[in-house]
C-alpha cells in the first residue's frame, strides 16, 4: 500500500480544498435578439429566443 512520505501541512491541505470553493463569475453574452446579458447556449430569459427563433412566447406568458 502506498504511504505518503511527508505529512501534508494544514496550509497545503487547505489550499488544495479551497480550489473547490472559488468564486467564478458567469460568462454572460449579449443576446443577439434583445441585447440583454444572457448565458451562452441557453434560451434568453428576457425575450425567449434561441438560435434565431422564438422558443418561449414571453408575451403569451405575461398575459396569463
Ligand atoms: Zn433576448
Amino acid at each position: 500500500m502506498a504511504v505518503p512520505k511527508k505529512k501534508v501541512s494544514k496550509s497545503r491541505r487547505d489550499s488544495r480544498r479551497a480550489h473547490n470553493f472559488r468564486l467564478v463569475a458567469p460568462n454572460l453574452i449579449p443576446c443577439p435578439n434583445c441585447k440583454a446579458p444572457t448565458l451562452p447556449h441557453r434560451v434568453c430569459p428576457t425575450c425567449g429566443y434561441y438560435q434565431g427563433r422564438q422558443v418561449i412566447n414571453k408575451e403569451a406568458e405575461a398575459a396569463q
